[in-house]
């Protein structure tokens, strides 16, 4: 008999942690290491929000167990803020609250899925999700994009990977890793052929207000009308409100759906800590003033970084429409010397550039994406500066 189960056992170690685990090892030793990997901004939770949860931490009603799919202000106000932010009706009840967008991400595929179903899941994507639809039983059925289609699937290529299996299309928009944002015919295009196809449709729009120039996001339930109540929405406060470690994040679907990932959660972790629960009721109620100045530091950064990647020879870099990462192509790089080494993967380049110039990237590999890097430019304009720079002077 295993010691590990089969189904643990078969979780992939993420790409990123070698990296990862290497940059703080350095920085531990005093290396002046700039990490370009954090999906998180560099930004404090605003301070309406802390007091919010101050109070909140005073209050001995905040100390008990609490409702599992919970707070029902909350729930309002996650179902009053879809209305505004994507002109969708739902009712509180549709509502689950979970420990992150993530969470809700494995609660919403567990509620989906049986053995064997299929996701569409368009690459590069975020690594998290063929590992949560593996654990509910699934098969992830990656469809590849690149860098020619702007990171962007069509009606017309997810046709060629549907089966009898498959159950549901994964979109993600804007998107982790790629910054892609689909306008919001593509997203009716792909809302309508998912609908016809009879498939449900998984929409993450964690990043719905970190969208740039002329882009704007699209809630694809609101333009898919052939969904019909096959759709189940993932967000959180995470990037919206530079919340990422208050971990409150929802899921947002048909009643018998919410139902299943309200018991399941009852089980596994019960409700949502009422401190950070009563922190997000505070945001997502509140105004958008501070997302603004979020998103215009960001856009600001992402310029900047575009430019100075595109200057290095054998790097391309695609303007990214949302989010906060830049996914340029490595690829003309690869083969060069670095330090005392040759990389021939984005993998061996991440490595080499860490060692000799103390910069941390994400490797494309982490997101099914050989050939790429991702740089988030959610950290301090010097920092990216400098960050960017090094690059520049190891393989220009
Ligand atoms: N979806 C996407 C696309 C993400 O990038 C992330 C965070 N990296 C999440 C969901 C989950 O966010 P959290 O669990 O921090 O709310």
């Amino acid at each position: 008999m295993n010691r590990v189960s089969n189904r643990l056992a078969a979780i992939q170690p993420s790409a990123t942690l070698a990296i990862t685990a290497k940059a703080k090892q350095l920085r531990a030793e005093g290396a002046p290491v700039i990490g370009f990997g954090a999906g998180e901004p560099n930004f404090a939770t605003p301070q309406h929000i802390v007091e919010a949860a101050v109070a909140a931490a005073q209050d001995p009603v905040n100390h008990k167990y609490s409702a599992a799919a919970g707070l029902p202000e909350l729930r309002e106000a996650i179902a009053a803020k879809t209305l505004r932010d994507g002109g969708i009706t739902v009712s509180p009840s549709q509502v689950q609250v979970t420990n992150g967008g993530k969470m809700a991400v494995f609660e919403a595929f567990a509620a989906l899925l049986d053995p064997g179903d299929e996701v569409l899941v368009p690459s590069p994507y975020w690594v998290t999700y063929p590992e949560a639809i593996r654990l509910a039983g699934g098969i992830p059925v990656i469809v590849p994009t690149d860098m020619s289609s702007g990171f962007k699937t069509t009606p017309q290529q997810l046709e060629a990977f549907v089966t009898e299996r498959t159950k549901v299309f994964l979109f993600v928009s804007p998107s982790n890793p790629t910054g892609a944002v689909y306008t919001q015919a593509e997203t009716a295009a792909l809302g309508a052929w998912a609908g016809e196809k009879g498939l449900w449709a998984l929409t993450d729009e964690i990043y719905e207000h970190l969208v740039y120039g002329g882009h704007s996001f699209t809630s694809l339930p609101r333009v898919s009308p052939a969904l019909e109540d096959r759709w189940v929405i993932v967000n959180g406060v995470a990037k919206t409100y530079a919340m990422t470690g208050w971990r409150v994040g929802w899921l947002i679907g048909p009643q018998d759906v919410v139902t299943a990932a309200t018991n399941f959660q009852s089980h596994a972790t019960s409700n949502v800590d009422n401190v950070a629960q009563r922190a997000a009721l505070a945001a997502v109620s509140g105004s958008l003033g501070d997302v603004v100045m979020m998103r215009e530091a960001f856009d600001r950064r992402r310029q900047t970084m575009v430019a100075m990647l595109n200057d290095i020879t054998g790097v391309a870099c695609t303007e990214p429409s949302g989010a906060f990462y830049a996914f340029p192509s490595f690829e003309g790089t690869l083969g060069r010397p670095i330090g005392s080494t040759k990389p021939a993967t984005t993998l061996e380049l991440a490595a080499a550039i860490l060692d000799e110039v103390n910069v941390a990237l994400v490797p494309g590999e982490a997101f099914g994406a050989p050939g790429y890097m991702r740089l988030s430019y959610a950290l301090g304009d010097d920092d990216l500066a400098e960050g960017v720079s090094r690059l520049a002077t190891l393989l220009g």
